[in-house]
């Protein structure tokens, strides 16, 4: 099988190029603006990747829609700050430069392999999110912080549609917080504070002795999944074993994982204090609280919780992530501990 994966050098993307290069017998083709996550794939001669922006090297992306068998397009802005500043720039990469693509495999009859989001479920009352069956509910167009959500949901719209009346081969898959080692570029922080996604903004804040800032009290609840276990279950939709992944959506996240922001907080000063780099002369971090409009600015809205039905995936792929929270937390501040003199 030839795999093409757009923004490989992605959390996601390096962890699943590392995965089946490692696992598999399969191709890989890649393009990203940046290689520096792809340490483990280089090297190996089924290997192919290309540095390039997928707005731009259009025609790159058509002809390897073309060679290839499952296409993986990961190229997306998933940071809620961005959400709020840039509204515009998330539609126009998430939404606009995927469905170019999407319409790519639709010409040349490719499988589509499409990361849709837990953000769809929004602020859905329902206590576990079904993806056949939760309503998604968003709110006002003044909460800018909807556009990712709004965008993704559309895109997934269209996905199934054109698996409806075009016969596309698709599956949609939504990451619940995945977590883990090179989740976000830590140079770029503290000086774009709230730039990155929730664990990583901690671990920064850690890092650099500032106060970790819990945004509303932090009495919102998240559920952290380890990118191993994603992983696993990216795998077994690539296998897609007598084609039932065909026209389905998975939620890929891990239930029992639950924890609040501010234990979130707690747990990660705990991991980090006892790690063997720390400094005990040095300044740590104070737990304080902030309010959303400080923070994110008026056009943000959380989710309160968001919690995963994996029934369908442990059925119909018999996946079962396994992979407690405090392991995930703990491998995700090792792993950029152990490269801080990178960011220091
Ligand atoms: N959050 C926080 N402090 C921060 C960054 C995020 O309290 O420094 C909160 C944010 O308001 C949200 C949760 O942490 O409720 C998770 O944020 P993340 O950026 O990981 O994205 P989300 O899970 O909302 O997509």
């Amino acid at each position: 099988m030839k795999i093409l994966i757009l923004g490989i050098n992605g959390f996601i993307g390096n962890s699943l190029a590392g995965r089946i290069l490692g696992e598999t017998d399969w191709d890989v083709y890649g393009m990203d603006i940046r290689d520096d996550k792809l340490e483990k794939c280089r090297g190996n001669e089924r290997f192919h990747f290309v540095e390039g922006d997928i707005c731009i090297n259009r025609e790159w992306i058509e002809y390897h829609v073309k060679k290839c068998d499952v296409v993986v397009p990961l190229v997306a802005i998933a940071t809620p700050m961005t959400y709020v500043r840039e509204p515009l720039r998330v539609f126009e990469l998430d939404f606009e430069a995927n469905l170019k693509i999407v319409r790519d495999c639709v010409r040349y009859g490719k499988r589509l392999v499409f990361p849709s989001t837990s953000e769809v479920y929004g602020m859905s009352p329902d206590k576990e999110f079904d993806e056949d069956e939760s309503p998604l509910v968003v709110g006002p167009i003044q909460k800018q912080r909807w556009i990712y959500s709004a965008s993704k949901q559309l895109l997934d719209r269209v996905i199934w549609a054109y698996g409806f009346q075009e016969a596309l081969q698709f599956t949609l898959f939504r990451p619940f917080n995945w977590i883990g080692p090179k989740l976000d570029d830590l140079t770029v922080l503290p000086e774009k504070e709230g730039s990155s996604r929730v664990v990583t903004q901690f671990i920064s804040s850690l890092i650099h002795g500032l106060p970790i800032q819990l945004v509303d009290g932090g009495t919102q609840r998240r559920c952290f999944t380890s990118i191993d276990d994603g992983i696993d279950c990216l795998i077994k939709i690539l296998k897609n074993e007598e084609n039932r992944c065909d026209g389905q959506i998975f939620n890929i996240g891990n239930p029992k994982n639950e924890l609040t922001i501010k234990e979130l907080a707690h747990r990660l000063r705990g991991i980090f204090l006892k790690h063997s780099s720390h400094d005990p002369s040095s300044q740590v971090s104070d737990i304080v609280e902030t309010s959303s409009g400080t923070f994110y600015g008026n056009g943000y809205q959380d989710i309160d919780r968001r919690v995963p039905s994996i029934r369908k995936a442990r059925e119909i792929l018999g996946w079962e992530p396994r992979i407690d929270v405090d392991t995930a937390l703990r491998l995700t501040v090792e792993y950029y501990l152990d490269t801080k003199a990178k960011i220091d």
